[in-house]
């Protein structure tokens, strides 16, 4: 770390410095035209070296998957393999344009097809989409399905969708989004729907149920046995199942959510299927759907004719949700990630992410509470009050210091000091060890040096941040 404060650019600017050097100008000069410039640009004068090491040590200052073990619970932050960028990178998908047409794109077609092929196969749907760009742009298409086939069926007014309280804030803005209203469902003391109070939710609205949007494994980390019973009662009651699969990574050729009654079901390539989450974007939100909403899936979609590929709409669609064919060079390095587990591999995943986060949940138990202790699936949910005065902050901000992202905190909201952790399958036993013996070192400090925790981060540029008063008077232009 630093011992010197971090300067910043127009600190370190001296007049007169540059960092290029261009011939003479052999061509008149043409001043801005009047108005066009609002003032004098301030830029800071520097040499190029000085902006090259500037710029790389803010670089190094984020935690990023590459640098740091990153369990932050609910995002999935596993390793992106390197070889997914390097067959991203070949030049015939990297330069390739989408209005080359189809004869000219068989090769990207075909790997379009394939792995919507794939994934509807992981998820056991009978149709796919590979439009959507995030996680929720996949909810929001498939809410839109729902709604364009209640529509088609004359019964426009299903417009309720029940959400559970531990679901992921997305879900409830998707269907704010999407026009429809929610109705939360409390979950029951094992964290999974409680089926007498669904029950309570179908019958208060008849006729006006849009469907459920339901997360399994959910957001506790736990598997809902009761997936079918709810996907029964909902049908029953007309309603459809929505499965945010953003996180498939514990039961990915396991179990195929298509077959437990969830009718339509996004995954977030950039979770389970191993691309970059990216500062936002781009990513792809796969939509999978069960027979009777296939037509209405977002287009084109890819599909096969002989030996051709080639793109086609459905012929109820929804419409296009994203130009093109969606972010293909995200769907380029999910398609080498599938070949390169394949079923096999991807049941292996399940497996060690199912694994190594009840490692963690065993070791830690003797020093965190678990709310519902019983086995986790790719993620569990521990809390943060071990000791008088200590909440889940201080820990989260402690961990920094020992060189930990932390994970996700005050997430579920069902959970009181919620500590969200996902270690992932990609993580090696050493890594989880480090992981645990810090956390239980932090435990032992909240209770003798509590001082400690409520001073850090300490080794970071900025320590603790004012949170509220960032998201109330958020500053979003420099001023140097
Ligand atoms: C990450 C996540 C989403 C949203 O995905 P984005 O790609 O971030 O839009 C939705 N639901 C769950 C459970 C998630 O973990």
């Amino acid at each position: 770390m630093n011992l010197v404060p971090e300067k910043l650019l127009h600190e370190m600017s001296s007049p007169g410095r540059i960092a290029v050097s261009l011939p003479a100008c052999d061509v008149p000069e043409t001043p801005v035209p009047a108005g066009l410039r609002r003032g004098d640009l301030r830029l800071p004068e520097l040499d190029e070296l000085s902006v090259v090491r500037h710029f790389t040590r803010l670089s190094q200052k984020n935690y990023s998957i590459d640098t740091h073990f990153y369990p932050l619970g609910s995002c999935t932050m596993k390793y992106n393999p390197k070889v997914n960028e390097l067959v991203a990178n070949l030049h015939g998908w990297r330069d390739t344009h989408p209005l080359i047409g189809d004869e000219f794109s068989q090769g990207a077609l075909e790997l379009i097809y394939k792995l919507q092929e794939g994934l509807r196969e992981i998820g056991g749907f009978a149709a796919a989409s590979l439009q959507p760009a995030a996680g929720a742009h996949g909810e929001l298409a498939g809410v839109f399905i729902m709604r364009a086939y209640h529509v088609a069926r004359g019964e426009a007014r299903r417009t309720k969708i029940l959400i559970p309280d531990s679901a992921h804030g997305t879900n409830p803005a998707t269907c704010t989004m999407a026009g429809m209203t929610t109705i939360p469902l409390p979950s029951d003391a094992e964290g999974g729907v409680d089926l007498h109070a669904l029950q309570v939710a179908l019958d208060s609205a008849t006729g006006e149920i849009a469907g459920i949007m339901i997360t399994n494994p959910n957001t506790l980390g736990l598997f809902d046995r009761n997936i079918e019973t709810i996907a029964k009662m909902v049908h029953d009651a007309g309603g459809l199942v929505y499965g945010d699969g953003a996180n498939m990574n514990a039961v990915t050729g396991v179990f195929k959510p298509g077959l437990s009654g969830i009718d339509v079901m996004h995954f977030n390539l950039h979770k389970t299927f191993s691309t970059p989450h990216g500062g936002g974007g781009p990513g792809a939100g796969f939509v999978g759907v069960g027979q009777e909403l296939m037509d209405f899936l977002p287009g084109p979609i890819a599909a096969k004719n002989g030996n051709k590929y080639a793109l086609y709409m459905p012929s109820r669609s929804i419409g296009s949700v994203k130009s093109f064919y969606g972010n293909f060079g995200v769907l380029v390095r999910a398609y080498a990630y599938m070949r390169m587990l394949g079923a096999e591999g991807f049941r292996r995943l399940a497996e060690n992410a199912v694994l190594n986060a009840n490692y963690i949940k065993v070791r830690l138990e003797g020093h965190y509470k678990v709310k519902y202790p019983r086995r986790c699936m790719h993620e569990f949910v521990a809390m943060g009050d071990i000791a008088p005065g200590i909440h889940t902050l201080d820990i989260a901000k402690r961990l920094i210091d020992y060189g930990f992202h932390p994970p996700t905190i005050y997430f579920p909201l069902i959970v009181p000091e919620a500590i969200m952790i996902e270690p992932t399958e990609t993580e090696n036993k050493e890594t989880l060890d480090a992981f645990v013996e810090v956390m239980i070192k932090i435990a032992d400090e909240a209770k003798t040096t509590p001082d400690l925790l409520h001073h850090s981060p300490t080794t970071t540029p900025i320590g603790r941040l004012d949170e509220v008063g960032a998201a109330r008077n958020p500053v979003l232009c420099f001023k140097g």
